[in-house]
């Protein structure tokens, strides 16, 4: 994947991130959104409003100020869009951000309890402990609150929105994507250790920084994920 593609490319890796996420389980009815940063600097080329993941086609792909005005596209935008703006704004190194209501990762931020590596998935995120956002479990509709949340998330991939969902960021809208699929998988792969009578193992740190890198390409989970939903 390119570093730098061109809007018509961008828009059409967000609605097929739209539809990867839905076939993952992480739809709510009409809520969550994917960004990609506007290779010309004006925002983000965000998922609008009133639509489901499933239903995201390239045209529902608009263009979103860092003020929130929308500058491209006919449909609205979504409220929380200051979670992209000000995500992507304080990181060079973001290309896309993906927020959901994954109902996994909210019943296991619910729990308190420390994310265990005891997956695949979870060293991705751990160590250390995966960042929690807990100033407000309400919805992150103001720039201050978005600044809050990317402080929240600060050098790392993603964090967990408590009372919420997820907030999950990447290179680019694959990597993103996948890293929203990755956390919600992990935190799946945790309740159901925790609710078979507790997780006793786990990855050592020293472990699971080992398999960080090369365990799962999102990329290639990207491909395969692609071509189940027949896209390219
Ligand atoms: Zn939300």
């Amino acid at each position: 994947m390119r570093a730098v593609a061109s809007v018509e490319e961008l828009r059409a890796l967000v609605a097929l991130g739209c539809r990867i996420l839905d076939d993952q389980g992480q739809g709510d009815l009409v809520w969550g959104h994917v960004s990609a940063r506007d290779p010309d600097g004006r925002g983000v080329w965000m998922k609008a409003s009133g639509l489901g993941f499933d239903e995201i086609e390239p045209d529902d792909v608009i263009l979103v100020s860092w003020d929130g005005e929308v500058l491209a596209g006919d449909r609205p935008r979504h409220t929380e869009y200051p979670i992209h703006t000000e995500l992507i704004r304080t990181r060079d190194d973001v290309g896309s951000v993906v927020h959901t209501h994954a109902p996994w990762s909210v019943a296991f931020a619910a729990t308190e309890q420390p994310l265990r590596p005891m997956s695949h998935d979870g060293t991705l995120f751990v160590p250390p402990d995966i960042a929690r956002f807990t100033k407000t479990g309400d919805l992150i509709v103001t720039a201050d609150l978005g600044r809050d949340v990317a402080a929240c998330v600060g050098e790392r991939n993603a964090a967990l929105l408590v009372h919420h969902g997820i907030v999950a960021c990447g290179v680019d809208v694959p990597t993103a994507v996948m890293t929203a699929v990755f956390l919600e998988r992990a935190c799946r792969a945790n309740i159901r250790a925790a609710a078979g009578g507790g997780i006793r193992t786990w990855s050592s740190d020293e472990e699971a920084l080992a398999k960080r890198g090369h365990v799962y390409s999102p990329h290639a989970a990207w491909s395969y994920l692609a071509r189940r939903l027949g896209g390219s």
